[in-house]
């Protein structure tokens, strides 16, 4: 099976008050599919957070800081790449994936509090997960799971040098 290139592009981030969620964002991308996230904000410590995971926890997840998110869009685009818009405004999820199941490299964008009118026309996808607000996080890791149909649960992440010994009680973990 040949992996699907899938990119996150976080915007809106405000350094002051988004840095848990935005680190959140990228977690969610690197556990579920996501090789890296594009910030386009000027926010290091996100990147940091997010490299010391990926070191101890394998992959090779990226996460380049301070992009221009137009710029962004334009190179992905540019590359052959395809761009899903998450937004409750959308398309509901289930009745536009079967359109987006085939395309080989994505790059989803989410939003914070309010995003440009603009993404809208350069999405190729607006997506809805659901028609209710709720959040960045949710909105990924079901876009993510519905996109994977459940192949997530089998990624592996080469270099760990911890792995969870999955257990019905207790916390296990091993060294590597
Ligand atoms: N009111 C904001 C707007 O105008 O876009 C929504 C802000 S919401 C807190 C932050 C981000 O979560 C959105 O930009 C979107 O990416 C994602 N999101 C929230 N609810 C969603 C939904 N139902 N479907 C898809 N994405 C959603």
């Amino acid at each position: 099976m040949t992996e699907k290139e899938i990119a996150i592009l976080r915007i809106g981030h405000r350094p002051e008050r988004d840095q848990r969620v935005t680190t959140h964002v990228a977690l969610t991308g690197r556990a579920l599919g996501a090789s890296g996230m594009y910030l386009a904000a000027d926010d290091k410590g996100v990147a940091e957070s997010v490299k010391d995971v990926a070191d101890r926890w394998g992959g090779t997840f990226f996460c380049e800081n301070n992009v221009k998110w137009r710029s962004c869009i334009k190179d992905w685009k540019a590359a052959g790449g395809k761009v899903v818009h998450l937004t409750m405004y959308g398309i509901n999820l289930p009745d536009i994936i079967g359109e987006i199941r085939p395309c080989e490299k994505l790059l989803v964008v989410v939003g914070a509090e309010k995003v440009p009118g603009e993404m809208y026309g350069l999405a190729d996808f607006n997506v809805a997960v659901t028609g209710q607000p709720h959040s960045e996080i949710s909105s990924l890791a079901l876009f993510l799971d519905h996109l994977a149909e459940g192949d997530e649960f089998k990624r592996e992440f080469p270099g760990a040098k911890i792995r969870i010994v999955p257990s019905k009680a207790g916390k296990h973990t091993e060294e590597l």
